[in-house]
């Protein structure tokens, strides 16, 4: 499949991607099969069930612990993602509020700078900004070295108050994800009562796919029509909330003795999803992959 960036946008702003990986990823589809019995045993429940999420788990071991990422979102998921996508669907990851901030939608300054007065990790930006863009560096660093054909796109100003600006996120994302690829925007939600939740929140805009399926098993889902469909879903760029900005995982990631190996395990998470919902099994060695040998089935658990 042509990159569907490079068709729709001028080499200005192509410079600015992480360009797509030359390798294409080595398709291994005995894991991938496996997700339809995900699927099909989440799809018995509207919210995925126990032996669902310990399948994943068997799967592709979290480096972190779920409870890393603090609570999920408590609402419903009235969906299931039953689509296929290709093994080579190219990926554009976004940083969420990389082009408004000093405007409205800003993101959230998390718990520490609000309520307990401390410094900001970069004076001129909000912290879920600082951390949305660490994270989607890693994911697309990572992704990129486990054969994944997946980009990062950062806008090149930080206050585009036009959210449809051919530069912003917005707009480079619903172009890339109407050519065929799969956008996803990261985020760290609210802390305190405004605050939801881990999960995810799918494109709305056209059929729900596996890949939604695998990264909602993996951080939880929001309701399809989570607050009437917010602007990024509707324009077919899904929003991955990856946990409120406040307690276990806002203090590791602002410990600088473990912020590396935190942003680190967020990655690998969200790649060992990605990989997972595009039917790729993780190479030999990565922390995602199981142990060679025998061992107990995945689907084991059902029933
Ligand atoms: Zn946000």
């Amino acid at each position: 499949m042509p990159n569907p960036f490079q068709a729709v946008t001028g080499p200005q702003i192509a410079a600015i991607l992480v360009l797509v990986t030359d390798h294409p990823p080595k398709k291994r589809p005995d894991l991938g099969q496996l997700l339809p019995v995900l699927v099909s045993l989440v799809g018995l429940c509207a919210m995925p069930s126990a032996s669902a999420q310990g399948a994943f788990a068997r799967l592709a071991p979290l480096s972190l612990t779920a409870g890393f990422t603090g609570p999920r979102a408590r609402l419903t998921k009235d969906w299931v993602g039953r689509t296929s996508l290709a093994a080579q669907t190219p990926i554009l990851v976004l940083a969420g509020h990389a082009d408004s901030q000093g405007i409205a939608g800003a993101g959230t300054s998390g718990a520490a700078v609000a309520l307990r007065g401390a410094a900001p990790m970069q004076a001129d930006i909000q912290d879920e900004l600082f951390w949305n863009l660490r994270t989607a560096a890693a994911v697309v660093a990572l992704g990129r070295s486990r054969g994944l054909e997946i980009q990062l796109y950062v806008p090149p100003v930080r206050d585009i108050a036009n959210g449809n600006d051919p530069r912003t996120n917005w707009s480079i994302g619903k172009a890339f994800a109407a050519a065929g690829g799969y956008a996803l925007e990261i985020h760290y939600d609210a802390y305190g009562p405004d605050g939801v939740g881990s999960g995810l929140m799918p494109p709305i805009n056209r059929p729900f796919s596996q890949l939604d399926e695998s990264l909602a098993l993996a951080f939880g889902g929001y309701p399809r029509l989570f607050r009437g469909g917010l602007g990024a879903p509707k324009r077919g760029i899904a929003i991955l909330e990856i946990g409120k900005l406040e307690g276990q995982l806002e203090a590791s990631l602002r410990d600088p003795r473990r912020r590396e190996a935190s942003i680190a395990g967020i990655a690998e998470r969200i790649v060992a999803a990605l990989e997972l919902g595009l039917g790729i099994n993780p190479p030999p060695g990565a922390v995602g992959s199981e142990p060679s040998g025998p061992g107990p089935q995945a689907s084991s658990g059902g029933g």
